[in-house]
């Protein structure tokens, strides 16, 4: 296989490139889930390398010199912004002169309510199938300004991804809205649904409003333990990146249900339960109808 990937390599610097797999452009994204929408966009035409794995923190990650070296020979770099990946820009320096792309453009930003990040951005805008549609054209856009001779490719990759979100989530936002008004909360370890939840016609609620605060403080403890009782909200989750210990002692001392994991910061490994981010929006939205409808 590496003997393989030596002569490909030796073919292309001798004759140029001969054929479309040796001429594939290189995407580098900031984490999985952009990687997966950029392979559905990009088909056979790129190698897509995502610099945070499976399961990472991607708001604080730190970039190892491995890290560095697989983004080396990018031709095109994209990226959330809106102050999700904190480590991206100065990541980037170490890559010489590669465009990056800011895939949150045209997204129109929810503002944090409260606690120490408030009045910033809430950086989680992919996981909406609203604005997952703005995502999808700012990466045809950003490959086919890289590529353009297989622009086509990428628009026709990009149409049919988005239709498939769109009919993905009929039968969810239907089964939403049956839903009495009073059942319709969305209450997370961090506040990563806004975007979600307004796609949905939730109201959000979290005990902490980003991962880069600090998680499960006992006044952010109880101020949630208050707008649940207050609310007679009837579930609570967590997200996959974090430890639910916090949401499940809220649970407890209300005495709500404890509804489980929803993903939104990173996809599984190809063999767990979210390898895609079809997956992750079908997993992550079956989780809070499930919760949501369970008579206690
Ligand atoms: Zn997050």
């Amino acid at each position: 296989m590496r003997f393989l990937t030596v002569l490909g390599f030796i073919i292309t610097l001798i004759l140029g490139p001969a054929s479309p797999a040796l001429a594939r452009i290189k995407v580098l994204t900031s984490f999985t889930v952009f990687a997966d929408m950029a392979r559905n966009v990009a088909g056979e035409h790129a190698e897509v390398v995502s610099i945070t794995k499976e399961g990472a923190e991607i708001h604080m990650f730190r970039p190892t010199p491995g890290d560095i070296k697989r983004g080396l020979g990018a031709n095109v770099v994209l990226w959330n912004g809106l102050g999700l990946e904190t480590w991206f820009e100065r990541y980037l320096e170490n890559l010489g002169d590669v465009k990056a792309y800011v895939l949150s453009d045209g997204v129109e930003p929810i503002m944090i309510a409260e606690g120490a990040y408030e009045g910033r951005a809430n950086p989680h805008a992919w996981m909406s199938p609203g604005n997952a549609m703005i995502y999808i054209d700012n990466i045809v856009a950003a490959l086919s300004d890289t590529d353009p001779d297989n622009a086509a490719a990428y628009a026709a990759n990009g149409e049919s991804y988005k239709a498939e979100i769109t009919a993905t989530f009929e039968p969810i936002r239907a089964a939403l809205a049956e839903l009495p008004e009073s059942r319709r909360w969305l209450v997370s370890s961090e506040a990563a649904f806004s975007y979600l939840a307004v796609d949905f016609g939730l109201k959000e609620a979290a005990i902490w409003a980003i991962n880069a605060d600090s998680q499960g403080s006992p006044q952010q403890v109880r101020r949630i333990i208050d707008l649940i009782n207050d609310n007679q909200i009837p579930v609570i989750f967590s997200e996959s990146t974090v430890s639910p210990k916090p949401a499940e002692q809220v649970a407890r001392e209300t005495g709500i249900a404890y509804g489980g994991v929803l993903y939104v910061d990173s996809l599984s490994t190809p063999d767990g339960p979210v390898p895609t981010y079809l997956d992750l929006l079908k997993v992550t939205s079956q989780t809070i109808v499930t919760g949501l409808t369970a008579q206690p």
